[in-house]
């Protein structure tokens, strides 16, 4: 298996089909994808990533199949993950994680992981128990929201029908902590223990309804916050039984117990604040969600510079609470997929650009 020396962060655009908005305002396609190549072109720009996926293509379930199946497979073995869906508001990463009430729930990211992490226990079940949590978490102006949070949602329910522990209660705001030996815990925010997918579905509809959404000129379903989606597992080995997987064998990690994390990010709309048109507050909450993503970009790159990497640069981690929160998830042994959302419609040329470049950067 790869690991953090040599594999840094893939990067796959997703290119969704003009929406009716788009076609009743008469705008036209302006980015086309060299056939056969994971190439695209816009203007007299032209970006190479791992992947792309077009409008015309199947791509919720090859992009599964490439970008996200390892990293399930990953988290079998004991390596944390992070899949980012980054892009401006309306370039579809709701729908592509599937972080949506409507759209994308069937065929987003998420219920595939979901349907997938639930199949491979099955076929493991034997020879080792496993246990799965799942919390789910915004961070909106630097400020982290339980999504999960009772009195918000109601009860969500887990195993037996337990409801979510509030680990701490009396909901002082949800705090990041980092343990000594690097593990990255939220303190404050609700993990549901779950026993079957229907369960990690409920969570995943419920803390998608409780997530804040504002109205601004460019979407009135615009989000403004990161949506964090975290699914930890743990498993034990049953006794006298050699775990096997048909890609490794994890003998070699010498435990019996392996806690791994898989965290699906719906970023914030990725468009520069000027363009969504109001000041004051909005222009504001702006400003904070730029610096997630700066941070986030900055963080990324680093990992990506093979030189700075090998003179132990910094990596600016502390930057903003969405890198802070992910740390022991990006870099080192674990496993980042960001999935570049764009429009095809001329009308968003410019903010499609800015997303190429970002996600270039990432590479
Ligand atoms: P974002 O979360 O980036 O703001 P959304 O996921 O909400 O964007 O998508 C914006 C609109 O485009 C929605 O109406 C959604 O249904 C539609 N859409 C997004 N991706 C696709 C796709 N691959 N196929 C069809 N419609 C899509
Ligand atoms: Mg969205």
């Amino acid at each position: 298996m790869e690991n953090g020396e040599n594999c840094c962060v893939k990067v796959a655009v997703h290119i969704r089909p003009l929406i009716g908005d788009e076609r009743l305002q008469g705008c036209k396609e302006c980015v086309t994808v060299v056939p056969g190549k994971p190439q695209v072109q816009i203007g007299t720009h032209s970006f190479t990533f791992d992947h792309v996926y077009g409008s015309t293509s199947s791509p919720s379930s090859a992009m599964f199949q490439e970008c996200v199946a390892p990293l399930v497979d990953g988290l079998f073995q004991g390596y944390n993950a992070t899949v980012l869906a980054y892009g401006q508001t309306g370039s579809g990463k709701t729908y592509t994680m599937g972080t949506g009430c409507k759209d994308g729930s069937q065929t987003g990211l998420i219920p595939q992981v979901m349907k997938a992490l639930f199949n491979k226990i099955d076929s493991l079940k034997h020879q080792a128990e496993f246990q799965l949590r799942v919390s789910f978490i915004e961070i909106l102006k630097e400020e982290v929201r339980d999504l999960l949070d009772s009195t918000i949602v109601g009860k969500v329910q887990g195993c037996n029908g337990q409801v979510g522990k509030v680990v701490t209660p009396g909901k002082p705001p949800v705090q990041i902590r980092e343990a000594s030996n690097g593990v990255i815990t939220l303190s404050g925010s609700t993990e549901v223990d779950v026993c079957t997918q229907k369960e990690m579905a409920a969570c995943l509809e419920q803390g998608s309804m409780a997530r804040a959404t504002g109205s601004t000129n460019m979407n009135n379903q615009s989000s403004r916050s990161h949506a964090i989606f975290t699914i930890t597992l743990e498993q034990m080995h049953k006794l006298g039984s050699t775990f096997t997987d048909d890609s490794a064998t994890i003998d070699d990690m010498s435990e019996d117990f392996l806690c791994a994390k898989l965290h699906l990010v719906d970023l914030a709309g990725s468009e520069r604040a000027k363009r969504t048109g109001s000041g004051g507050l909005r222009f504001k909450e702006g400003v904070h969600i730029n610096k997630g993503l700066l941070a986030l970009g900055n963080v990324i790159s680093a990992l990506g510079d093979e030189k700075k990497r090998k003179e132990g640069a910094h990596v600016p981690y502390r930057d903003s609470k969405l890198t802070r929160l992910l740390q022991d998830s990006l870099g080192g042994n674990s496993r980042t997929v960001m999935i570049a959302c764009i429009s095809p419609a001329d009308v968003n040329l410019e903010e499609t650009l800015n997303t190429l470049k970002y996600a270039n950067r990432a590479r």
